[in-house]
């Protein structure tokens, strides 16, 4: 049996149960890792892919883009990495590594030929995975292995913007929208020493939110409450991808605060011109993380013992852990583990 031969499961139609899958993944190319599966999280976007929501869907695909594993193979230019040593891949398998935000060392925002892991590529749904070496993220020891792989996606999609943003510990931040991506936010920012308001539209969540680091939480529904929030936020982490009362969440930014799109939210958001010149507001919104970002949410992690709340899954229970997802109910990151052997 030829080495490039990689077990995997794949959808073959949009809308259909994943199934047992092989396929040749063809000689491994000079700049490339091989990656041997151990974790790899489920994320919302696995579920557009697999159910072509984006329209950019080829089948059979293989989707999984929070992968923890180890090295099997290095290509002969891959740079600073060992075989054997365990890491972390996400979103982005490949960048060009040649246009200007490539070089400028923003790589997320690639104009140039970039892959994503599961967008016409194979993706962590499988034993072995490859990426270009440079989004092949060195896992520091003393983080949790079982655990870490959402921090590959959730995560630094809700760490990149604290980057961005400069945002400090005297900072406020409100996180709307408590699943996968949000609960990572709250870990984050409690690390991060700021002051936290989860919107949530929950209630049952409270108590546990709190826990988890929240200092305050605001049914995400009830325009009293947020009425009640006028004027106190420094940035706002939208993680939803419903509609909801974005003009009364302008109005609880600060002077010169930002309401910060993480969550593909589909209609358009209306936004008074007014609400941000007075003020001094902004809205923005950002992908995941460039591989220098995501080397340091690793590391903060790890220094900070942050660690997603995770479901575990064997990977061949990958259609049950799919229905789990759906179900709403997962607390709060679905994790597969790879069972092959
Ligand atoms: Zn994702
Ligand atoms: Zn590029």
């Amino acid at each position: 049996m030829s080495n490039n031969l990689i077990r995997a499961y794949a959808a073959m139609q949009a809308g259909e149960q994943l199934v047992p899958y092989q396929f040749d993944a063809g000689e491994l190319q000079a700049h490339q890792v091989e990656v041997k599966v151990e974790y790899c999280g489920l994320c919302h976007s696995d579920l557009s892919v697999i159910n072509n929501d984006w329209r950019s869907t080829s089948y059979p695909a293989v989707a999984g883009h929070e992968i923890i594993g180890s090295i099997v193979a290095l290509g002969s230019e891959a740079k600073g990495l060992k075989i054997g040593q365990r890491v972390g891949i996400g979103w982005t398998a490949e960048s060009c590594q040649a246009c200007d935000p490539c070089i400028g060392g923003n790589q997320v925002l690639c104009t140039g030929e970039n892959v994503a892991t599961i967008v016409g590529h194979a993706g962590g749904f499988a034993e072995k995975v490859r990426a270009g070496w440079q989004w092949v993220i060195p896992l520091p020891d003393d983080l949790d292995p079982e655990s870490a792989g959402p921090l590959l996606c959730g995560g630094i999609t809700v760490f990149d913007p604290l980057l961005k943003h400069k945002i400090q510990a005297t900072h406020h931040v409100g996180v709307i929208g408590i699943g996968g991506l949000g609960h990572i936010a709250i870990k984050l920012l409690k690390a991060w020493g700021c002051e936290i308001t989860a919107f949530s539209s929950n209630p049952e969540k409270t108590e546990e939110l709190k826990a988890m680091g929240a200092d305050h939480v605001v049914n995400s529904r009830d325009a009293q409450a947020i009425k009640a929030q006028r004027g106190k936020f420094d940035l706002l982490l939208s993680t939803v991808n419903v509609t909801l009362n974005w003009q009364a969440y302008l109005s609880t930014l600060a002077p010169n605060g930002c309401l910060h799109f993480l969550g593909l939210t589909l209609e358009p958001v209306p936004v008074s011109v007014g609400s941000l010149i007075d003020g001094a507001k902004s809205v923005t919104g950002s992908p995941t993380g460039s591989p220098l970002a995501l080397r340091q949410l690793l590391q903060f992690a790890a220094r900070k013992q942050i660690a997603p709340q995770i479901e575990l899954f064997p990977m061949s229970q990958l259609n049950d852990a799919i229905e789990r997802l759906h179900s709403g109910q997962a607390r709060y990151r679905v994790v597969l583990k790879a069972d092959f052997d």
